[in-house]
């Protein structure tokens, strides 16, 4: 990809949430837009950084440890990992990423929490009844959130959610409603929550970060 092409795609991508944040009476600075850079090589994060990206959100520690150490110098760029993590790859993952959007147990918690240091964390609420879905149940936040809270390493700073994937925006809204009260009823102020193709909706719902692959890179190669 030229970096021409990604210059477009982004300016696309920040006119959208410039237009989603009007709609809704928002400020677009209140919105981070994390650049999904899963199934893409080191070099397209760092073009993405050239043009002034600074959060990236990937998926499996394996594939981010690889392209890590092409990216060190990249300074104040933030790594989010947005994929499940399994309990055997905290050790690495507290290694690579600044925050972790998808804690959905008490045990996962814990375990990042014994890395002794401060890390920022967000749950990943599981809101359909998907059986390949990730996350915890909203009926287990309230414990999850009481635990994590008593964790002295853990930031708990909000809660994330990948509804069923629909290309109909009118679908995935009512889960991004969910989310946004399930973040007010539990006083947390950042939500995860919007992709490429329903960002504007998710924005509309009270998203502060959402989540975008395909609208700036392109298709991913299966
Ligand atoms: C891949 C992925 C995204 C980005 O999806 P696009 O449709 O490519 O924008 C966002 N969130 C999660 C959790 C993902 O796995």
């Amino acid at each position: 990809m030229t970096t021409e092409m990604l210059r477009e795609r982004l300016e696309t991508v920040e006119q959208r949430i410039a237009q989603a944040a009007a709609r809704a009476g928002r400020s677009p600075s209140e919105i981070t837009l994390v650049a999904v850079t899963k199934k893409f090589p080191a070099r397209t994060i760092r073009q993405a950084y050239d043009l002034g990206l600074r959060v990236f959100g990937e998926n499996y520690v394996q594939e981010f440890e690889a392209k890590f150490p092409a990216l060190r110098d990249l300074t104040g760029a933030e790594f989010h990992l947005i994929g499940h993590l399994q309990s055997n790859k905290t050790r690495s993952a507290l290694e690579l990423f600044q925050v972790i959007e998808t804690v959905d147990s008490e045990k996962l918690a814990r375990r990042l929490d014994q890395g002794a240091k401060p890390l920022e964390v967000m749950i990943e609420v599981k809101l359909s009844h998907e059986e390949s879905k990730s996350g915890a149940d909203p009926a287990a936040l309230p414990a999850l959130i009481e635990s994590i809270r008593a964790c002295p390493n853990l930031n708990l700073a909000g809660l994330m959610t990948m509804p069923p994937w629909s290309d109909d925006p009118h679908l995935t809204r009512p889960y991004f409603r969910q989310l946004a009260a399930l973040a007010r009823e539990h006083g947390l102020r950042k939500l995860s929550m919007g992709m490429s193709h329903d960002l504007e909706a998710a924005i509309e719902e009270g998203a502060t970060h959402i989540r975008v692959g395909t609208a700036l890179f392109g298709p991913r190669t299966k």
